[in-house]
């Protein structure tokens, strides 16, 4: 059950996300969705994306908000923040080993560059894909799927 999964990640994060005046929330349009993957996997890739939400957020008081969605055989999964958000020239390598956006402005963790690049190498051993969509300094959005199970 992809929610269950993402309700455990979100109590996993909701301590670092408050010290950061921050609510994480699940939108969803049921409440089971059964998913073929790799649980301990999606957890990882979840804890990427929401705790990237949670850190590159910047703004007095930030929500970061997980949504899902039935597609046919497919579940959708959003992971959108209204953080500080990516410049185009630069969304185009998120997703590289290392990158990390003007080092200088993430000086507050000291992030690898590696939590994007996992990510996706473990949407893909899914057969799955991940997608970014940006409006620098509105925020930043995640989207990717999993199969439908059931
Ligand atoms: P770590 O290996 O600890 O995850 P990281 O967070 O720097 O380090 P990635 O998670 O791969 O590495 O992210 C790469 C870069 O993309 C980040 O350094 C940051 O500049 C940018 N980024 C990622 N997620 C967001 C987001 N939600 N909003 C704004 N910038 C982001
Ligand atoms: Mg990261």
């Amino acid at each position: 059950d992809l929610n269950q999964l993402i309700r455990e990640m979100i109590d996993l994060l909701d301590l670092e996300a408050q010290n950061k005046n921050t609510r994480i929330v699940l939108q969803t349009t049921s409440n089971q969705m059964f998913v073929h993957a790799d649980r301990q996997k999606i957890s990882q890739v979840l804890m990427n994306l929401i705790s990237n939400a949670i850190n590159y957020s910047n703004r007095e008081s930030a929500t970061v908000t997980v949504r899902t969605s039935l597609k046919n055989a497919k579940v959708l999964v959003d992971v959108e923040d209204n953080g500080m958000g990516i410049k185009p020239e630069m969304l185009t390598r998120i997703f590289e080993r290392f990158y990390r956006v003007e080092s200088s402005r993430n000086r507050n963790d000291g992030g690898s560059g590696l939590g994007l690049a996992i990510v996706k190498h473990i949407l893909e051993a899914h057969q799955e894909n991940i997608t970014a969509e940006s409006v620098y300094l509105e925020g930043t959005k995640f989207s990717f799927s999993l199969q439908k199970a059931i």
